[in-house]
């Protein structure tokens, strides 16, 4: 299967969190697009692997995309290394995306920045002819996405474009209430973590709605890009 694009994310939830508005815009506007998670979060404080499979799942059916997978890499201790760089390369020439969107730079979570070097040094050695992989028994060709752009999370890192998902922001966080077992919920047992708190959930919403107001929208989720924006002309730009 062909997507447009590729969103991968090291746990189940940074995907939705990060760009989850972005790519219910991207779904309407009818691109294809696909989440790759790259471990399960089994080192997560609270729920568990299995909990945190059926979240993501049901929260890949709110957000409309056309696959999910999970690589199942070892949360926390996943490195940047030939192993994962090849699972990853598997999985950009399997979908041939245009466009990957990756973790955050730099974040609070050592997976973040971690995945996000993964998975960009991955988009690279993808386009090699000579490195050979193979998917269910049949030889991949080489393939590199046109762009790669990372989202923001934790941390406030300066975006170098926000994307206005004005009309977006109830999906988004539809999607990223589905993980139930990791936000904030004043009736559970579990115990407390930064992303359970209420004002981590309120976080969500204002974030959106500042970044909105920097662009002069409703609402925003910004991104960082690897090399130059480039445009056609200066109307491009909203
Ligand atoms: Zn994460």
């Amino acid at each position: 299967m062909k997507l447009d694009i590729l969103a991968f994310g090291a746990h189940p939830d940074d995907v939705e969190l990060g760009c989850g508005g972005t790519l219910a815009k991207e779904i309407s506007l009818g691109k294809k697009v696909g989440i790759i998670d790259l471990t399960r979060g089994e080192l997560g404080t609270r729920g568990s692997a299995e909990i945190r499979d059926k979240e993501a799942s049901d929260a890949a059916k709110i957000l409309g995309v056309a696959v999910r997978e999970n690589l199942r890499m070892r949360d926390g201790f996943f490195q940047n290394d030939e192993e994962h760089q090849l699972e990853i390369i598997k999985m950009i020439r399997k979908y041939r995306p245009e466009i990957v969107l990756c973790n955050a730079v730099d974040d609070r979570h050592i997976d973040h920045a971690k995945g996000s070097k993964l998975v960009s040094d991955a988009c690279f050695l993808s386009g090699l002819r000579r490195i050979e992989t193979a998917f269910d028994g049949e030889n991949q060709e080489a393939w590199r996405p046109k762009l790669v752009y990372h989202y923001i999370q934790w941390k406030n890192i300066e975006p170098d474009f926000v994307v206005d998902i004005s009309g977006f922001i109830d999906q988004k966080i539809d999607s990223i209430m589905a993980y139930d077992s990791q936000f904030y919920n004043p009736d559970t047992k579990e115990p407390t973590t930064p992303i359970a708190t209420k004002n981590f959930l309120d976080s969500l919403h204002y974030r959106a709605q500042d970044l909105g107001r920097l662009i002069g929208t409703d609402y925003g989720e910004g991104f960082t890009v690897e090399r130059y924006l480039a445009v056609n002309s200066l109307g491009d730009l909203i």
